[in-house]
């Protein structure tokens, strides 16, 4: 078996193992008691950065050595911490929230797993999930795309493959680039909710819902700042309540008729002749 008890607390050095420690996105206040008996108690810290990890274990009246593991560690590296987990407690932290996620760790931890090192988790900040539960969006099924690409071409690519996926999508964006992600989304998903959950559990939390075009509009007048999930509402079914002329008013402001009645009948199941005869109609008022 390769996982280490939870620590007992009882000692003042841990088990040996690869401990995986989320910390806070933003609000110090944030991270677990079991974190901080973790990082006080483990052998050594593998950080994405060590200057910021260096920041948060001096703010816990914490010192330890601190290794660098990132994206660009080499595997001799990943190695090398596998074997150091294997006679001491060597703690994972990322920069923030969660490591592994949209963070570096995967290979360390599959690397310590297949070398049959323990490893352990301590769960704790997500700003994917945090963003989730503030949205006010379906939450029974959910899909975390990670960051979407930055090449327009690419970017309209992968949302075509998530289409037809009935879930609340989440995405990590910047704020130079939300406008652009926004409008893109907006051309293929013209109807569904978005939530915009910025600067979470910091001083200007926020979170804002609309259409993708609404929101594009709003970040346009009010250039975003700091960091950003944004979520995408599942699929609009179609039911008697839905409003076939103000779904295709909003589809007919960013695009062309046949692009609209091909999206608001995707959205909606409506039929897409009549739509498009429809949309025809209300272009023409
Ligand atoms: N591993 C981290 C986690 O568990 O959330 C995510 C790391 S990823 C490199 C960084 C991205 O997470 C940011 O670009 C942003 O999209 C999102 N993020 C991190 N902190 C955030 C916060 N306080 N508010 C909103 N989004 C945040």
């Amino acid at each position: 078996m390769n996982t280490v008890a939870p620590e007992s607390g009882l000692s003042e050095t841990l088990s040996p193992g690869l401990y995986i420690v989320a910390t806070p996105i933003g609000n110090l206040g944030d991270i677990t008691l079991r974190a901080v008996d973790v990082l006080r108690r483990c052998h050594a810290v593998a950080c994405e950065d060590t200057r910021v990890a260096g920041k948060l274990l001096k703010h816990l009246g914490i010192s330890k050595p601190l290794l660098r593991y990132d994206d660009h560690a080499s595997d001799r590296t990943a190695a090398e911490l596998v074997d150091r987990a294997r006679r001491e407690a060597l703690a994972l932290v990322s920069d923030a929230g969660t490591p592994l996620i949209s963070d570096p760790g995967y290979r360390l931890v599959r690397a310590a797993r297949e070398a049959e090192v323990p490893v352990t988790t301590l769960p704790g900040p997500c700003a994917a999930i945090a963003g989730l539960t503030m949205s006010g969006l379906p939450n029974d099924r959910f899909l975390f795309a990670g960051f979407l690409p930055v090449k327009e071409k690419a970017r309209a690519d992968a949302l075509a493959e998530l289409s037809d996926i009935d879930a609340t999508l989440i995405f990590y964006e910047s704020g130079p680039r939300l406008v652009k992600s926004l409008t893109a989304i907006g051309k293929i998903w013209p109807t569904r909710e978005v939530a915009i959950a910025r600067e979470l559990t910091k001083l200007y939390e926020e979170c804002r819902s609309g259409s993708a075009a609404e929101l594009a509009a709003h970040y346009t007048a009010n250039p975003p700042k700091g960091e950003i999930v944004l979520l995408v509402g599942p699929r609009v079914e179609a039911e008697s309540d839905i409003d076939p002329d103000a779904l295709l008013r909003e589809a007919l402001a960013i695009m062309k008729i046949s692009q609209a009645a091909a999206q608001v009948a995707k959205a909606t199941g409506l039929d897409r002749k009549a739509l498009y005869a429809r949309a025809m109609e209300l272009k023409a008022e």
